[in-house]
């Protein structure tokens, strides 16, 4: 893309910043993931469809401008004539989507040719690019090569296609990109990947969570990082510091290896930790669980002593393929990971689709006008019977080989747990009566703790779910209406907000109260600072993506459990987060 080219410094070192959301060091050369050609669907459509195609076009132009408009806003902090080449570009495409020619012509083609909008998009771009290219001259030429850039990314509004050349990222290098969708980060291989780097994304959205996961140092939130970096320059992104070295001199590239070899010792150390005893200073006992989005982190659980799985978040199971998986495919990758904890539990939680995990198989969660407040999550699969009876099936299916527990995303009101209650005992009768083995007794039904609604209406819902996870994540989120996934706000971004604070603690007494387990399982419990103020709030039970299980454990055993609550009841008569941070900071420096 033009800007890339222009503003792009010829060598010499340059650093960008942006927010660290996976710890660690990935040195290699940049793999800049570009919108890789994407599958054009072909197929006609009827005179009554007309219309709700035209639709979604418009919908898609609404997105792609939304998309630009953001670019613009970080263009605008690039430096001198990148910032200038930048937004003239920007304001070029937006102008295209806004009343153009293209948009007329799709419109038409639709309407007239009877086809699908995506087709119509690829016809008119060709024929827009092909009357530049004859003019014979290179300004407009190049005007052709935007009208494309533009087309792509309408096409890939509309089939919500993955990006294909991630794929090709060749073996050490370390991925460039705009954005990356949690399920494009599921897609890259930690044996191949070294780590990445993106200009959108925010500390808490599923892209950092998943980054995590697979133990990829990352960047996100890196203004220029396009304009800055060329394919196959040599890059450093640190995860840990939140930085990204491009072109790094001799020394620099010395020191990052350093310190890439100083946390890799570090972590052999901690290894250390997975046979001691998970117990604080005074001797309580604390549950440490693992949250895993992939079978294949089952084994990262075991070696870190995981007590159980905490939290199976089931939709990265349905990501980048063409149809759901059935109740058997279900089934069986559910199967091996209860057979992988060896006995342990493992917490199932049902379909989380919508927000920022969106995928393509399902029309209904990627249509919402809102997705952070619309069909997502339970909503969806009370909805879509079909979706949440199969995979009910699968879990009583696999608690025939060891302990599952069910987690309800999203739970508002105690009449979704009843009715799912309700679809898991016929579903139960129905197995039984098709002769399959499943759980001998009925796994618990939990609810997700995740909605300030649902925090303050906690004692209802403790008499209908038989445990709570607090998701922490989505309760920061819709506590202090900060959008988890978007950099622009990630420094608003809090849980240590009294708010939050008042939340979890209603949450946990209303547990304790009715005597049912509550854990926490948002990225809250992967933090050792958040520890005391947790366990002193009366938390028992964490669960947090593997690689930070042992190094939680090794501070859960320097806490004195009588001191942590003292200082909680200190901070939660605090209003001010700032306080807060320090009150906690400091019960951190001293014990
Ligand atoms: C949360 O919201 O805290 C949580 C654990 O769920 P997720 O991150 O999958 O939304
Ligand atoms: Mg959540």
């Amino acid at each position: 893309m033009k800007p890339r080219r222009t503003a792009a410094e010829a060598g010499g070192e340059r650093v960008l910043e942006g927010l660290g959301v996976a710890a660690g060091v990935a040195i290699g050369p940049a793999h800049v993931y570009e919108a890789g050609s994407v599958a054009v669907p072909d197929y006609a459509i009827g005179a009554e469809q007309v219309e709700a195609e035209q639709r979604r076009f418009a919908d898609a132009v609404a997105a792609a401008r939304k998309q630009i408009a953001k670019l613009k806003t970080k263009a605008g902090a690039l430096h001198g004539s990148a910032a200038e080449e930048m937004g003239y570009l920007l304001d070029a495409y937006m102008q295209m989507l806004a009343g153009s020619r293209l948009l007329r012509g799709v419109e038409k083609r639709i309407a007239e040719q009877r086809i699908n909008a995506e087709r119509a998009v690829e016809s008119e771009i060709e024929a827009i690019a092909e009357g530049f290219a004859q003019m014979g001259d290179a300004y407009l030429a190049g005007r052709g090569e935007d009208i494309r850039d533009v087309g792509s990314r309408l096409i890939r509004q509309l089939t919500r296609t993955p990006y294909q050349t991630l794929a090709q990222a060749p073996a050490g290098s370390v991925v460039i990109a705009e954005d990356l969708s949690p399920a494009d980060t599921a897609l890259l291989d930690p044996k191949i990947v070294g780590g990445f780097a993106t200009v959108l994304g925010g500390p808490e959205g599923h892209t950092a969570i998943m980054a995590r996961s697979l133990a990829l140092p990352a960047v996100v939130g890196v203004t220029g990082l396009l304009a800055g970096v060329r394919q196959g320059e040599m890059v450093i992104v640190d995860g840990t510091r939140g930085e990204v070295t491009v072109s790094p001199s001799p020394a620099t590239l010395e020191r990052a290896k350093a310190r890439q070899e100083a946390l890799r010792q570090e972590q052999k150390q901690l290894l250390r930790v997975a046979k001691l005893p998970s117990i604080t200073r005074d001797g309580a006992h604390i549950a440490l669980e693992a949250n895993i989005e992939l079978p294949a982190e089952v084994d990262l659980a075991v070696a870190a002593a995981a007590e159980g799985i905490g939290l199976l978040r089931t939709e990265f199971l349905f990501m980048n393929r063409e149809a759901v998986p059935d109740e058997e495919e279900q089934y069986r990758m559910l199967r091996d990971i209860v057979r992988g904890m060896g006995g342990k539990p493992v917490t199932i939680r049902t379909l989380d689709i919508g927000n920022d995990k969106l995928i393509g198989t399902d029309g209904a969660a990627a249509d919402t006008v809102n997705p952070a407040l619309g069909l997502r999550a339970i909503r969806l699969s009370l909805k879509r019977r079909d979706l949440l009876e199969a995979q009910l099936a699968a879990i009583l299916r696999a608690g025939a080989h060891g302990p599952v527990r069910i987690l309800l995303p999203m739970i508002t009101s105690t009449v979704e747990i009843q009715e799912v209650r309700d679809v898991l005992r016929s579903v139960a009768r129905r197995l039984k009566r098709r002769g399959q083995r499943q759980a001998e007794e009925m796994p618990p039904l939990g609810a997700m703790i995740e909605v300030p609604g649902a925090a303050l209406s906690a004692d209802a819902l403790a008499l209908a779910a038989e445990f709570f996870a607090l998701g922490t994540n989505d309760l920061t989120q819709y506590t202090l209406a900060i959008d988890r996934g978007d950099e622009q706000v990630a420094h608003l971004y809090n849980p240590l907000h009294p708010a939050v604070l008042r939340l979890i603690q209603f949450t946990v007494e209303a547990a304790l109260r009715a005597r049912i387990p509550v854990s926490v399982c948002g990225e809250m419990a992967s933090d050792p600072r958040f520890l005391p103020l947790l366990l002193g709030l009366g938390i028992r039970d964490l669960s947090m993506a593997p690689v930070h299980l042992l190094r939680v454990k090794q501070r859960l055993r320097a806490i004195d459990l009588d001191a942590a609550t003292r200082r909680a009841r200190t901070i939660m008569e605090q209003a001010d987060p700032v306080r807060i941070a320090a009150l906690l900071d400091e019960f951190n420096g001293g014990a």
